[in-house]
């Protein structure tokens, strides 16, 4: 599966936290991520991570691009609530982007957990149906 990793400044301990503890389901899969993010699970993991410009900088957009696309399965986007960002406009783009095509997305660890535990489980196997239909 191909999974988008996200993380606002604030959050990006907690996603690379999530990254080390599930490096070896993530292995599997192909990830993707915003640059600074990108290079902060690189660092802390043996992960290779395809990686887009930064969020402020595009890198939510391109993203959103590969949804649009069909290409994304499964988004983790570690959202900090309580800083304003100056990419507002491009996270909601994100989100709506999840919605209209039906993307599971995790906008926090606990939601991230219980989608990491369906993709090890073989939840996501609805996923090469839809994109057999693209
Ligand atoms: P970054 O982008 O991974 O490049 O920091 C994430 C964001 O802040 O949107």
């Amino acid at each position: 599966m191909n999974i988008a990793c996200i993380a606002h400044d604030q959050k990006k301990d907690e996603l690379v936290n999530f990254t080390i503890a599930y490096e070896p389901v993530l292995k599997d899969h192909t990830l993707f991520a915003t640059g600074t993010t990108g290079t902060r699970i690189m660092e802390a993991t043996n992960l290779s991570v395809h990686r887009f410009r930064s969020g402020p900088l595009g890198g939510d957009q391109q993203i959103g691009a590969k949804i649009a696309e069909n290409e994304m399965d499964l988004v983790l986007f570690f959202k900090d609530p309580l800083t304003a960002q100056p990419h507002e406009p491009d996270i909601s783009a994100l989100i709506r982007l999840c919605d209209v095509y039906e993307i599971p997305l995790a906008t926090n660890l606990a939601t991230a957990e219980i989608l990491i535990a369906g993709l090890s489980r073989g939840d996501f196997d609805f996923r090469e149906l839809a994109k057999r239909r693209k």
